[in-house]
């Protein structure tokens, strides 16, 4: 056993897709290879975005393609797929709400956070004014130092409002990624991010940093769209004294024509694959293969053998083509 945690952090917003697939197998693979843990985590804390069974497609998706969990959500099959819960936990945000709370508590207490009781047409309007001027529409911090007696008036009268991370003006944030190398962005580059929203949920960035840094996780392995969020988590993690996990951040899955990977271009949800008959195995050593380069020009991989010879450091930078007629070659060759 090794000190290595990953996890898949899926948001149950629509069903498991090939990209989200990929992602979770390269956790998988990784904590595999190092004998480390593989937790499964789910985040649910946009509320308008639900998508009822999107959990049971998830795990059902995964269990699929061979690549199961050590901690997190569990279905059971003999009793009408109900989602169970593992035993550590919760790892349903949802209903971690009482840790956010003790945890943005500790940020306003420390002052590194404050209330924001901006409408969203003031903050609409501060944004555009700064659009209009060439700079980066973001907020103007209006709320940054309100009186203390009159903050807690507001809160008295349960105005509506958020929290949100009060950034020092000027600082450089900076962390290594494994696929990217050095990352270094300036504070005055950036928002005071909202921390916890009117609704009384964490956003995804402060949830994520909470959870990874309780869950103990080591490796933080995601989609390339989560890169420019990197640094707001690694303040936080600054601002709470915590070790900040390695950052992977993984190339988009693409169409042949470069693009995004949609809907449009033909199926891209994993549910449309099994139920067309391919085998897992096929999809999972294509998927390796898209973003992942192996030393020699070999092809066909057993799960045990991606075990043996993946590694983030032949991670490609750029896009990887997810490519049908090479996936369907490869599901010919099992
Ligand atoms: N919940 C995020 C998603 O749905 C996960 C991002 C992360 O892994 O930090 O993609
Ligand atoms: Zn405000």
């Amino acid at each position: 056993m090794s000190d290595v945690r990953v996890r898949f952090a899926p948001s149950p917003t629509g069903y498991l897709h090939i990209g989200s697939l990929r992602t979770a197998l390269y956790n998988y693979i990784y904590a595999k290879q190092k004998k480390g843990k593989f937790i499964i985590r789910i985040e649910d804390t946009d509320r308008s975005r639900l998508v009822e069974t999107a959990i049971e497609n998830l795990i059902q998706s995964l269990a699929w393609a061979g690549i199961e969990h050590d901690e997190g959500v569990f279905i059971d099959p003999n009793s009408d797929n109900t989602i169970q819960k593992g035993e550590h936990g919760p790892y349903i945000q949802s209903e971690r709400l009482d840790i956010y709370n003790r945890y943005i508590k500790h940020l306003l207490e420390g002052n590194q956070a404050y209330y924001c009781f901006c409408s969203k047409e003031r903050i609409e309007k501060v944004r555009e004014q700064l659009k209009e001027k060439g700079e980066t529409p973001r907020y103007d911090g209006h709320c940054k130092n309100l009186d203390k007696e009159e903050v807690k008036q507001r809160l008295d009268c349960n105005e509506q409002h958020v929290i949100r991370l009060k950034l020092p003006e000027e600082k450089d944030i900076s962390f290594y990624d494994t696929v990217r190398g050095n990352v270094t962005i300036n504070t005055r580059d950036m928002d005071d991010q909202v921390l916890m929203k009117a609704d009384g949920f964490p956003t995804y960035h402060f949830a994520v940093v909470v959870d990874d840094h309780l869950m103990e996780i080591t490796h933080v392995v995601r989609g390339e769209e989560w890169l420019t969020s990197t640094p707001k988590h690694v303040y936080l993690f600054e601002a709470f004294g915590w070790k900040a996990p390695q950052y992977i951040h993984l190339p988009t899955v693409l169409n042949n024509d470069k693009k995004k990977l949609s809907k449009r271009q033909g199926d891209v949800a994993v549910g449309d694959f099994m139920k067309k008959g391919y085998l897992p195995e096929a999809m999972v050593n294509y998927l390796a293969l898209v973003g992942w380069s192996p030393e020699d020009n070999r092809e066909l991989f057993t799960m045990e053998e991606l075990v043996k010879h993946f590694s983030f450091e032949r991670v490609s930078k750029t896009g990887g083509v997810f490519d049908v007629d090479k996936l369907n070659w490869i599901n010919g060759q099992y």
